[in-house]
């Protein structure tokens, strides 16, 4: 059975305040991310290469707040953060609070496979880039209307449920490819108005993304502070491996009991070792995707 899984964020939206015509951005938007990456497995290619093909194209997508389209911090500027893992081999990477790389999911790839580095942040991470042959883009390549309206009614004392047009719109992917192994991938562009320099769970390998194999790959999405203080996409699959739990109930017990408890807000999706998928949150919704060769194909926000 391979198996891929994606989310384009989980928020605090009234959810029917969706416009029928944005409904129908995202659910495309959506299907041809969750597509492109199943197609990846459907030929034969790897659950890391699935994964970043689909987070790839939500990244270009201005709709989602990943690449194109990021939250602004507080300054107004664009400060991305991503991150892959590997559950084959346990290599992973992350990039943090990077102002200049168009898809930040490929140059943490590029982190796992060229450096022997984890985690690289900043102009360091840039520095990196620009060696490895990427080209930087202008910063406000990024930055979109939408998100400054964002940031100026925030700004206004506004809270981001009450006035938000979209939800937060980070980007995940989990799969499990025919030859049994799994990998994860995260891409955001953060909180809105957050500090710049802020770094949010999705880069950290344990807490918004981890992948290994017999247990599970998990990308997180939500307020981070408590992904990253619960260690929760480590935590999950931990759960699976040493307490024999399955992942549905890993990842309900994660979200509604552990950050519930915090007070924390978000989703989850997750693969387990036999291709199993459970995408799970517990704010009003989370834009989400899953197919798997066993023919399950489903969209919803
Ligand atoms: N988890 C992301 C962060 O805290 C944001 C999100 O998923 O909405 O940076």
């Amino acid at each position: 059975m391979y198996a891929i899984a994606i989310h384009g964020g989980a928020g605090a939206l009234p959810w029917q305040h969706l416009s029928l015509e944005l409904q129908r951005r995202y659910d495309s938007a959506l299907a041809v991310a969750l597509d492109r990456g199943y197609a990846v497995l459907a030929d034969g290619g790897s659950s890391l290469d699935a994964v970043t093909t689909a987070v790839r194209i939500l990244e270009d997508d201005p709709l989602f707040n990943a690449g194109r389209g990021a939250a602004l911090t507080r300054e107004g500027t664009a400060e991305l953060d991503a991150a892959i893992m590997d559950g084959n081999t346990l290599r992973a990477a992350g990039v943090a609070a990077v102002r200049h790389v168009q898809n930040p999911i490929e140059l943490a790839r590029r982190v796992m496979e060229n450096s022997r580095h984890v985690l690289l942040v900043g102009a360091g991470a840039e520095e990196f880039a620009l060696a490895e042959g990427f080209e930087l883009v202008p910063n406000a390549y990024f930055r979109v209307p939408e998100r400054q309206a964002e940031l100026d009614l925030l700004r206004g004392g506004h809270s981001v449920s009450e006035l938000m047009p979209v939800p937060s719109g980070t980007v995940g992917a989990v799969a499990r490819d025919a030859h049994g192994n799994l990998a994860a991938a995260t891409s955001t562009g953060g909180m809105a108005d957050k500090h710049p320099g802020r770094v949010g769970d999705s880069p950290i390998i344990g807490a918004g993304t981890y992948a290994r194999n017999g247990a599970c790959a998990v990308s997180a999405t939500g307020h981070g502070e408590f992904f990253m203080r619960l260690v929760a996409a480590h935590h999950i699959c931990a759960s699976v491996q040493y307490r024999g739990l399955s992942l549905q109930e890993a990842v309900h017990e994660t979200i509604h009991e552990h950050l519930a408890a915090l007070g924390g807000r978000g989703g989850i999706i997750a693969v387990d070792a036999d291709g199993r998928m459970i995408l799970d949150f517990n704010t009003e919704g989370m834009f989400r995707a899953a197919r798997d060769s066993g023919g399950r194909r489903e969209i919803s926000l």
